[in-house]
C-alpha cells in the first residue's frame, strides 16, 4: 500500500532526525525508492534545516550587534570627551588656583625681631619670612587681637622676590595710644584698639605682642630707621644682628 505524499512529508522530519519507529522508517524508505518528490524534500531537509535556524537566529541577532557595536564607538568618543573635559576643568582650576588662592605660611618659617616701642607709642618689629611670601594679610578678633598672616601663592611659585617685601619692618599702635595722622608710617588700619599682635596663620601664629607686655623703647638710630625710608639702611641693620 502506497503512503499519501502528504503523510510522508509529515514523517519525514522524524525520519531525518532517526527518531520514528521502525515500521514508519520502512514505510518511509518504501515511498522514497518510487517518490523523486519526497526524495528532494528529504535531500532540502537535510541541508537546509541547521543553516535556516541559524541564519534566522543572526538575523535576529543583527540589530542588537550593531547596535552594541555602535554604542561602543560612541562610549570610545564619550571617553575621549569627558577626559578632554576633565584635563580643561583641571588646567583652568590650577590656573586660577595660582592666581587666586592664598596659603598662610606656617609659623615656623617665620621669625620675629627687634620688637620696640617708638616714642609715639608705636611697638614696630622685623617680620622676616623664609622663602618670601606672596602678600600679607590681616584680621581682627571681636577682643582686639590683630592676626598678620603672610600668605603665599598655591602653588607657591609666584613669590615677590624683594627681601624688602617680606624681611620688613612692622609697627601698630598698641590699645592705649591714638594713630598720630602725621606719623610717616601708617602701620594698620584696626577697627578695634589692638590688645595684641600675633603673626602667622590663626591659631598657629607667634605672639608679638599682648596688653601688659613691656617692650623696650627704641634708640633713636632705631627710631629713624623703623621711621625712614631708607629700606635698604633698615634691611643692612636688621640683617646684621
Ligand atoms: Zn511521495
Amino acid at each position: 500500500m502506497r503512503l499519501p505524499c502528504d503523510l510522508i512529508q509529515d514523517l519525514l522530519p522524524l525520519y531525518h532526525d532517526d527518531v520514528c519507529s521502525q515500521t514508519s522508517r520502512d514505510r518511509v524508505e518504501e515511498h522514497l525508492r518510487d517518490c523523486s518528490a519526497c526524495q528532494k524534500v528529504l535531500d532540502t531537509l537535510g541541508e537546509d534545516l541547521l543553516p535556516q535556524a541559524e541564519k534566522a537566529e543572526e538575523q535576529e541577532l543583527r540589530p542588537l550587534a550593531e547596535w552594541w557595536q555602535r554604542q561602543k564607538k560612541k562610549n570610545h568618543l564619550n571617553a575621549i570627551v569627558y577626559t578632554m573635559f576633565l584635563v580643561i576643568i583641571l588646567g583652568v582650576g590650577y590656573y586660577f588656583a595660582t592666581w587666586y588662592v592664598y596659603l598662610p605660611i606656617s609659623a615656623d618659617r617665620i621669625e620675629i625681631s627687634h620688637v620696640y616701642q617708638l616714642s609715639d607709642g608705636r611697638i614696630s618689629f622685623n617680620s622676616n619670612v623664609e622663602g618670601g611670601c606672596s602678600s600679607w594679610w590681616c584680621e581682627q578678633d571681636e577682643d582686639g587681637t590683630m592676626y598678620i598672616i603672610p600668605k603665599r601663592r598655591f602653588p607657591g611659585t609666584a613669590v615677590f622676590n624683594d627681601p624688602l617685601w617680606w624681611n620688613d619692618r612692622m609697627n601698630f599702635y598698641p590699645a592705649g595710644y591714638e594713630k598720630d595722622s602725621t606719623s610717616p608710617l601708617a602701620g594698620f588700619e584696626p577697627d578695634l584698639p589692638i590688645t595684641a599682635v600675633y603673626v602667622g596663620p590663626v591659631g598657629k601664629g607667634i605672639l608679638v605682642w599682648q596688653e601688659g607686655d613691656v617692650v623696650p623703647q627704641a634708640s633713636e638710630e632705631w627710631e629713624a630707621l623703623v621711621t625712614g625710608t631708607d629700606y635698604e639702611q633698615y634691611y643692612k641693620a636688621v640683617s646684621k644682628d
